[in-house]
């Protein structure tokens, strides 16, 4: 498929279980996890616009930024291979050097040049300095925060929103989604529509003020409900509770999760419709946004 191309609506699939039926619940599965083989999910969401602005630009390089198990490092390396564009990795962790990860190994096989810098170099990777530093070293390329979580992006998942309101025919009371930067969040926000993120990561208070940065908004996300207390122990960890949870969504589901987001976002969603969180009657869509190449043996 022609990655700038409008993508065939990905399927949207009811979910029901005992807890769903007791809470009197409508949820969903918006499987965003089948969009393309390696650009998955919510990474074709954010990286579209992007993409077909460089090329509009004349660009001939991308440079983005990753951890080790970035999947959006992942799904840049192989868009930017499918278009004929050079691709820059700037990796956080000088320790991965030489002890490649099969994440890191995908996106060099795929043509991305990885340069290892420190952790405390990768922090100032929103700096404008910085930025302009990088852009000095590397020729100026087309530069793409982490996440890749750009306006543009943000057009881009709320086209998946719209897609959703059409195939309900409705629009849900919530759509929920995991969280690492926030910008999946905030693109489904700025198609209107409510929105439960789940942060992937420890201490992930800090996504309410990077989503409201992200659309602008000086008071905060009005419609964002953030839990932060479903990490297992912060990004890329887990347990094997985590994983058992993994292997009995798919047995009673035949749906695939990963431990470092999608799981995350289900295990807490799950807990929340078993607690009564949600009024009966209550429409949840949620989002797989893919993810799946890095998903751990169980
Ligand atoms: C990157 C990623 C996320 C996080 O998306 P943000 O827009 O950065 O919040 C969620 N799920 C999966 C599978 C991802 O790869």
């Amino acid at each position: 498929m022609d990655l700038l191309s409008p993508a065939p609506p990905t399927p949207l699939q009811r979910l029901s279980n005992a807890d769903t039926d007791r809470a009197g619940i409508q949820l969903h599965i918006k499987r965003d996890d089948l969009i393309h083989p390696t650009v998955s999910g919510n990474k074709w969401r954010k990286l579209k616009y992007s993409l077909r602005d460089a090329l509009e630009q004349g660009a001939t390089t991308i440079l983005t930024f990753g951890g080790a198990y970035s999947n959006h490092l992942y799904a840049t390396a192989a868009a930017g291979n499918a278009l004929g564009l050079k691709t820059i990795g700037i990796v956080r962790g000088l320790e991965l050097e030489g002890q490649e990860n099969s994440t890191l190994h995908f996106c060099r096989t795929n043509g991305m040049m990885l340069h290892y810098v420190s952790r405390e170099e990768y922090r100032q990777r929103h700096s404008e300095t910085y930025l302009e530093q990088i852009a000095a070293q590397f020729g100026h390329p087309y530069m793409i925060p982490e996440g890749g979580s750009t306006e543009l992006a943000l057009k881009g998942v709320a086209e998946m929103a719209a897609e959703v309101t059409g195939q309900l025919g409705y629009r849900p009371d919530y759509f929920a989604t995991a969280a690492g930067t926030g910008g999946t969040a905030a693109g489904i926000l700025s198609a209107g529509a409510a929105v439960l993120a789940f942060s992937a990561l420890k201490g992930g208070d800090f996504l309410r003020e990077d989503i409201a940065a992200l659309l602008h908004e000086n008071n905060g996300p009005g419609n964002l409900t953030l839990f932060t207390d479903y990490h297992f122990g912060g990004y890329a960890k887990w347990n094997d509770e985590l994983l058992t949870f993994m292997q009995d969504f798919r047995a009673e589901f035949d749906i695939p999760l990963e431990q470092v987001y999608t799981a995350k976002m289900f295990y807490g969603l799950l807990d929340l419709i078993k607690k009564g969180y949600f009024q009966p009657g209550a429409s949840i869509v949620a989002v797989h946004t893919g993810g799946l190449q890095g998903l751990v043996k169980a």
